[in-house]
């Protein structure tokens, strides 16, 4: 067999290198390289645009942003939250010495259950911190209404939402605080970046400003801060990629209607959002397999032929080793048998074929 580079899950679209130089020439020209210089106000300019969400701040990576909405909203004790996320959503609870709860997800979509959080609120707790897993959109309407019941606030993990759209809205305007992800793996990415979306008060949006930037306008030092901004390097990238966005959606559409065609037809279960009215962006294609052994062998046949499927996500949050959560079932199961399929510029038709095939024969 011809040897090939490997094929991994995803792979960094980046823009014409002429293009980014002629960022460059700005920034040398400007000898701006960071603290809020011209790229980066024209980027978030650009965004606020792209997702209708007029109070957004870009910063230096999803995690910074996460951790900026927990602390600007002030929350204490309780955090409900979702086991089946990217460790990072877990991660800046307990970085805040908040405690995580976490609530069992749906089957299908594998979103947090909102049927099962109003058994879980306490007097201790203060927020919901939820993903929009895959993109998939949460149940945003329980769940603001669970919210506006026990005066809870609502943080959505929307690091996979770029161009999804529920009821015509960006999922970003969803939720009190709505944090992005712009990291070289996602759909519309900056090499590292992220974003806060405040749909709450401007005094709060202010404080999220701040907190950005060390709490302080010059010597007035007003909140706790810490460095959350980002440089004028990655807001050329964000300005190159932006407009291309509309084009790589189209792109990875062609290539998931494809595994849902070919994989759909030999009874896989394919995890989809059954949400509607909804636009999706298209940026991952997990599947169920029907055991975790079956998965590990999917795995490794892939990999004979140099193809790097992803456990996304394992393991399911509340059974990392250094936390004790309560038991999920229902993510705990999914985490042992999903897999998530390479979507790239560097996957053909043909290669889907082929990565299909191995999957239908090695998950029997
Ligand atoms: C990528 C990701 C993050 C973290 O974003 P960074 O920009 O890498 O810090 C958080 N949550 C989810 C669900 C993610 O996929």
């Amino acid at each position: 067999m011809k040897l090939r580079d490997p094929i991994y899950v995803t792979r960094s679209s980046l823009p014409p290198l002429e293009e980014y130089i002629g960022y460059l020439r700005q920034i040398w020209d400007s000898h701006c390289l960071t603290n809020n210089g011209p790229l980066v106000q024209r980027l978030e300019q650009e965004l606020r645009q792209y997702l209708d969400a007029p109070q957004l701040w870009f910063v230096n990576n999803g995690t910074t942003a996460l951790l900026l909405a927990l602390k600007a909203l002030n929350l204490h004790g309780e955090i409900i939250t979702t086991p089946f996320s990217y460790v990072a959503t877990t991660g800046v609870i307990l970085w805040e010495n908040l405690t995580p709860v976490f609530v069992d997800v749906r089957p299908g979509d594998l979103t947090i259950d909102p049927d099962q959080i109003e058994a879980t609120i306490t007097p201790r707790t203060s927020a919901i911190l939820a993903t929009h897993v895959y993109g998939f959109p949460c149940d945003v309407t329980a769940i603001d209404a669970i919210a506006r019941r026990h005066g809870l606030k609502v943080i959505y993990d929307a690091a996979h939402t770029f161009g999804c759209r529920l009821d015509g809205r960006h999922l970003a305007s969803y939720g009190d605080i709505s944090c992005l992800s712009f990291h070289a793996t996602k759909i519309f990415h900056t090499a590292e970046g992220g974003a806060v979306v405040i749909n709450g008060d401007r005094e709060l949006t202010e404080r999220v400003r701040l907190m950005r930037a060390f709490g302080h306008h010059g010597d007035d030092h007003r909140c706790i801060g810490i460095n959350g901004k980002n440089s004028e390097f990655h807001a050329a990238m964000g300005l190159c990629n932006l407009p291309r966005t509309a084009e790589n959606i189209a792109a990875k559409r062609q290539q998931h209607e494809l595994y849902h065609h070919l994989l759909g037809r030999a009874g896989l279960d394919l995890l989809f959002t059954s949400a509607a009215d909804f636009e999706y962006n298209y940026a991952y294609c997990p599947v169920l397999l029907p055991s975790e052994s079956r998965l590990l062998d999917t795995m490794q046949q892939l990999s004979t032929r140099g193809i790097i499927a992803r456990r996304y996500f394992y393991p399911s949050l509340n059974r990392l080793p250094y936390l004790s959560g309560n038991t999920c079932p229902l993510a705990e199961s999914a985490a042992a048998r999903v897999l998530c399929l390479p979507m790239s510029q560097q996957v053909d038709d043909q290669l889907i074929d082929e990565i299909a095939s191995i999957v239908i024969e090695a998950s029997k």
